[in-house]
C-alpha cells in the first residue's frame, strides 16, 4: 500500500510542523489553517476513516481523545477548542488517514459549516 500523505509527514519524508508526538500518534500544524490554532492529530496507524476503525482500535481512539485536550492546552487554549473529524468525502474528508482537527484561537460558531 502506498503511504498516505500523513504517513509521509510522520516519517519525515515531507515537511510538517510537528507539535507533539508519542508512540501512538503525531500532531502537526495544518498547512491551510482554518483558525489561529489548527493542528491535525493523527494516529501512526493508517486507519483510513473513523468508520473503518474497529474494536481493536478502541484504546487508540481513546488515546487520541485524551491527547487532543492536552495539545490544545499546550497551545494556550485548554478551555476553548473544537475537535472535528470529517468522515468520508461527502463530509469534507480529503486525506484518508484518520485525523482529528484541533481548532482554537477564534470564536467558533455553531453549527459549523
Ligand atoms: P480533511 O479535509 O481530510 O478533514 O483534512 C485534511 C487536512 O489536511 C486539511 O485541513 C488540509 O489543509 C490538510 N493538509 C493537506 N495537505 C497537507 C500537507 O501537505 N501538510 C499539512 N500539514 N496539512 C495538509
Amino acid at each position: 500500500m502506498a503511504k498516505t500523505l500523513f504517513e509521509k509527514i510522520i516519517d519525515r519524508e515531507i515537511p510538517g510542523t510537528i507539535v507533539y508526538e508519542d508512540a501512538q500518534c503525531v500532531a502537526f500544524r495544518d498547512i491551510n489553517p482554518a483558525a489561529p490554532v489548527h493542528i491535525l492529530l493523527v494516529p501512526r496507524k493508517p486507519i483510513p476513516r473513523l468508520d473503518s476503525a474497529s474494536a481493536e482500535d478502541q484504546a487508540l481512539l481513546g488515546h487520541l481523545m485524551l491527547t487532543a485536550p492536552k495539545i490544545a492546552a499546550a497551545q494556550g487554549y485548554g478551555d476553548a477548542f473544537r475537535i472535528v473529524i470529517n468522515n468520508g468525502a461527502g463530509a469534507g474528508q480529503s486525506v484518508f488517514h484518520l485525523h482529528l482537527h484541533i481548532l482554537a484561537g477564534r470564536p467558533l460558531k455553531w453549527p459549523p459549516g
